[in-house]
């Protein structure tokens, strides 16, 4: 590993003054320590953002779930807050990786590294999620651009994510056994306007796959999903799945999300 400057922060102002071209946040660590211990990432300055208390915590409203940013995956499987509003979230929270995973690991983290294969992404299309910045206001839609790659400029800062509590909603995977990242994972959300059914692990990024939103909007059972051809143009194919075996994952993993709704 490269020699590099470790800042512990302790607000958002400090945090974001010391970012740079050649920095990185660290919240849990879970993928930059090892990606920098294989010399797959180096940085002149790591700055810890896990003592900045605004930055962790869940609150919920009447219409939304709002996670700070620091907030570990068992924090969100394990509120009484995420259970109640929203239960998919929590249980997506708790298929996350192991336990020393969840227990380090952090949803800001999560959806700023943008894994193809993680699943926050998906909960954050699915939910209507809004992201929260040093300095804007970020929809999911428009927030997860490419392959670890998101809209997020350098330095800046998630300081919350918020979703929209859905009328009903269910997020099902298929795990990699070793690593529980999704081979392919979609979650379903029912609204009072529309359906989203955001998929991860098949493509390059998460998204929407709005023939299965469409059918589902029209009538929200499995069975009107029996007609919908799911193409395979573009999908991942790698040791654990071909392109055409995700492509009808994604069908058969949308009709268990919908009738575990
Ligand atoms: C063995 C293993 C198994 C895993 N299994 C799964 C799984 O099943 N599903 C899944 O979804 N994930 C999985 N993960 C990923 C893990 O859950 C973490 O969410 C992920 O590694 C990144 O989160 P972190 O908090 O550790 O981020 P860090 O490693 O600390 O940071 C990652 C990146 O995000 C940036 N960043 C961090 N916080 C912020 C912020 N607040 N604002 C802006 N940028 C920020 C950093 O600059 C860095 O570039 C697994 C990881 C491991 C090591």
């Amino acid at each position: 590993m490269k020699t590099f400057n470790y800042h512990s922060t302790k607000d958002v102002k400090e945090a974001t003054k010391l970012a740079s071209s050649s920095s990185a946040f660290l919240a849990g660590g879970m993928t930059t320590l090892p990606s920098m211990k294989l010399g797959l990432a180096s940085y002149k300055d790591i700055i810890d953002i896990k003592r900045i208390k605004k930055l962790s915590g869940i609150k919920a409203s009447g219409k939304s779930v709002t996670i700070g940013s620091t907030t570990k995956h068992a924090e969100v499987a394990n509120s009484k807050e995420v259970k109640k509003a929203i239960p998919s979230l929590a249980a997506l929270a708790e298929g996350i990786g192991d336990p020393q995973v969840r227990n380090r690991g952090t949803i800001g983290g999560s959806i700023a590294n943008n894994d193809p294969s993680a699943d926050y992404p998906s909960a954050c299309i699915a939910l209507n999620a809004t992201i929260h910045t040093n300095n804007r206001k970020i929809s999911a839609d428009k927030f997860f651009t490419g392959m670890f790659e998101t809209s997020l400029k350098k330095g800046e800062l998630i300081e919350a994510i918020e979703f929209q509590i859905p009328e009903k909603s269910c997020y099902q995977k298929y795990p990699n056994p070793a690593s529980r990242y999704a081979i392919v994972g979609v979650y379903v959300a029912k609204h009072k306007s529309d359906v989203n059914v955001a998929v991860t692990g098949a493509k390059a990024c998460v998204y929407n796959e709005k023939s299965i939103a469409s059918a589902l909007s029209k009538n929200f059972s499995s069975s009107s999903l029996d007609s919908v051809k799911i193409s395979s143009s573009g999908m991942n194919s790698d040791i654990h799945a071909s392109a055409d075996y995700r492509a009808n994952m994604v069908k058969v993993f949308a009709k268990k999300a919908v009738d575990a709704c």
